[in-house]
């Protein structure tokens, strides 16, 4: 079986216009670099390594995490999750949200870069 993802929905510009404003000295460090402890400890763990630096600390302790959310997935709903467990969790015809965040636990920004919807095919 093989997840699904349909209604994508990019946050690249919303993602490039903080940057920018960041870079131009329009917004602060700790107003988008904000990660929660829980956040940065959940990319450790589910997380992979980003293909590129943090855009922010130039770090390479960039990392891209999953986050699961949805009515269908019960308690699993509002946390960091593999492929192989979405893959578990929508499995049975459930539906639920991934989002896909970048995290720097290094500078602790973190961004959303897409939205989907996933489901069993
Ligand atoms: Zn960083």
């Amino acid at each position: 079986m093989v997840v699904q993802y349909r209604n994508e929905i990019s946050h690249q510009l919303a993602r490039r216009r903080t940057l920018r404003q960041f870079h131009a000295g329009l917004v602060r460090k700790e107003t988008i670099c904000d990660a929660e402890f829980i956040l940065v400890t959940a990319s450790k763990y589910h997380g992979e390594q980003a293909a590129y630096p943090c855009p922010v600390c130039g770090s390479d302790e960039l990392r891209v995490v999953l986050w699961v959310y949805g009515d269908e997935i019960g308690k699993a709903a509002g946390s960091a999750r593999s492929e192989e467990e979405i893959e578990q969790l929508v499995k049975d015809g459930h539906q639920a949200t991934v989002h896909t965040v970048e995290v720097c636990s290094h500078c602790k920004w973190n961004h959303l870069l897409k939205a989907q919807t996933a489901t069993a095919s």
